[in-house]
């Protein structure tokens, strides 16, 4: 489903043709969202539990990003919205929150006819997560969440440098909400390739282009708060003296 700057990222449920919609299976949202940064309210998942209705749609919604957000916002469930558990499953992992990327463990929530089959394919394809693992993820959901908040507080500064710098420089960016992505257009006369490949010439920083993530992310990058703030700090100063001013 394209997801469009006019539309707040959100996938767009009246534009989907009929007859798409009643081939439909199976739907993924990802909400608050990688690459866009975007996040959704309690209106827009009730549109999707209504669609998914409608057209007897499985929704699975990826909440990847549930605990890494900013300044009091909180990311909603999907399952504390009226009618989700009908229509649909939610999915979630200690990857982020917990700083454990790569340590492949997370769950599935919601509708239990839904988790029962999942739970029986999965059990004919795999076996159990490494058990230290799973006592990591354990000690990271049952303890103390206040790592959560500090590692939000360092993401919400390192946000602040890139989307200041990129203002600075010509940008007009909102401070995403949530995730540790900035997603900005790129500037006139480039595509998502060319002005990759500009920073890096000129600034020697690499952003992703966005045409990676699908035809709608054309005209887009991508910035990853992932490195420490000083380190930020010099890609965005490097950037506003090498590169200046950009125009739209
Ligand atoms: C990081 C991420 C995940 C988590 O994947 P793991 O396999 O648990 O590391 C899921 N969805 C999105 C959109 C992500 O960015």
């Amino acid at each position: 489903m394209p997801l469009t700057a006019e539309k707040g990222f959100l996938p767009d449920f009246a534009a989907i043709p009929e007859d798409i919609a009643k081939k439909a299976k199976m739907m993924f949202l990802n909400y608050p969202n990688n690459p866009t940064g975007a996040v959704a309210d309690e209106e827009f998942y009730k549109e999707a539990i209504a669609f998914a209705k409608k057209y007897e749609i499985l929704l699975c919604h990826d909440n990847a990003y549930s605990e890494v957000a900013f300044e009091g916002y909180k990311p909603l469930s999907f399952l504390q919205i009226p009618g989700a558990k009908e229509v649909g499953i939610e999915f979630s992992s200690v990857s982020k929150a917990y700083n454990m990327t790569g340590w492949r463990i997370g769950w599935a929530v919601g509708n239990p006819d839904v988790i029962e089959a999942l739970g029986r394919f999965k059990t004919n394809i795999d076996s159990g997560q490494f058990q230290a693992v799973q006592c990591a993820a354990a000690v990271g959901l049952n303890g103390l969440q206040d790592a959560v908040e500090a590692n939000n507080e360092i993401y919400r500064e390192r946000r602040d440098i890139v989307v200041d710098g990129l203002n600075a420089m010509g940008w007009n960016l909102p401070k995403p909400k949530a995730t540790f992505y900035i997603w900005a257009p790129v500037p006139k006369g480039f595509n998502s390739a060319s002005f990759a490949e500009f920073v890096i010439e000129k600034a020697g920083v690499v952003v992703t282009p966005g045409n990676g993530y699908g035809d709608q992310g054309e005209g887009y990058f991508r910035i990853s708060i992932t490195m420490p703030k000083e380190r930020i700090a010099e890609a965005l100063e490097r950037m506003k003296e090498k590169i200046g001013k950009v125009e739209f």
